[in-house]
């Protein structure tokens, strides 16, 4: 379209598409050696059991400790897929969450659960039952301790491999969630078929929860199903007390969201868990 307008058009919209490209392959580049250089590191969002209130467990997220600043999975997430980047990258975060939670686990900390997400591209690798399988036995963790998220979209290939993958988990006694449910391409249907421990519902329904009927309508539904299902529900992003309410009337099993605690680095999270011990004891 642009070449239509005229050669000085044209040559600007080339240009722009060449610094864009040039600026993409810079990030790769610098993608390319974060993980050798240390830069790739794991924050931590506690997971809040609503009938003890206390943390349970704690989502690990993906930070990129850029020199000029850090970085959000959003920002970065998206082109490690497109170059394969993903798999060395959920690799190590799978395997450092699990190093993190067995050191938890040594200090003396209340047994936790790490939920690590994994990708598309990252579930379907050649051998990634064995590399959790590996991991865990390297690492010491129980494998009641750790929680795969994989999204709806992971559903969308090869269905006996998903059946397969997922129930060699099971069997090695692996924990797997259902992330960001009702976002990708759902299917009321995988949630039969397919043995999972916990659906998080996006914060996309909880955002606007106590001011749209359609998101409390939606919410009521996906809990009361669950609960039928034998499927335990995880509230993502909840950040105000009415919400929190909510979601406790309902019947909701576990929250995650700002209410209570950012995602944080690791220093920080065992702080956090060891306060609520102290409370708890004190009282
Ligand atoms: P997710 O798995 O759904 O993770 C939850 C996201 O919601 C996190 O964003 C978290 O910081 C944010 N969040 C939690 N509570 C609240 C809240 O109360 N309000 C708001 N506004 N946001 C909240 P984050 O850390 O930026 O991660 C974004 C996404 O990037 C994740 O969404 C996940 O899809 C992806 N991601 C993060 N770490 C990894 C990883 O290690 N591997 C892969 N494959 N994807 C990852
Ligand atoms: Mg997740
Ligand atoms: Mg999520
Ligand atoms: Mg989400």
């Amino acid at each position: 379209r642009a070449k239509e307008k005229g050669g000085n058009t044209f040559q600007l919209y080339y240009q722009e598409m060449n610094h864009r490209s040039l600026e993409q392959l810079n990030l790769e580049n610098q993608l390319r050696k974060a993980l050798d250089k240390s830069e790739i590191t794991v924050f931590y969002q506690p997971l809040v059991d609503l009938k003890t209130g206390s943390i349970t467990g704690m989502e690990s997220l993906v930070r990129w400790k850029h020199p000029q600043g850090m970085i959000s999975p959003g920002d970065f997430i998206p082109l490690a897929e497109e170059t394969g980047l993903i798999l060395p990258i959920g690799n190590w975060v799978l395997r450092e969450s699990c190093i993190q939670n067995k050191k938890w686990e040594e200090q003396g900390l209340p047994l936790l659960t790490v939920s690590v997400n994994i990708s598309v591209n990252q579930f379907h690798q050649p051998g990634f039952v064995k590399y959790v399988q590996q991991t865990l036995s390297e690492t010491g963790l129980d494998p009641h301790r750790l929680c795969l998220e994989i999204t709806e979209n992971v559903a969308m290939k090869n269905v006996s491999y998903i059946m397969d993958t997922l129930s060699k988990l099971k069997e090695m006694g692996v924990q797997v969630s259902i992330d960001d449910f009702g976002t990708g391409y759902s299917s009321l249907n995988y949630l039969k078929r397919f043995d999972v421990d916990t659906l998080k519902i996006d914060q996309s329904f909880i955002r606007e929860l106590t001011t749209d009927e359609d998101n409390e309508a939606i919410v009521t539904a996906l809990i009361a199903m669950s609960k039928q299902l034998k499927i335990k529900t995880l509230a993502e992003g909840v950040e105000t007390r009415e919400q929190l309410e909510f979601l406790i009337a309902k019947g909701c099993d576990q929250i995650q969201g700002y209410i209570f605690s950012r995602p944080i680095p690791p220093e920080e999270f065992a702080l956090l868990v060891t306060n609520q011990q102290n409370l708890f004891n004190m009282n």
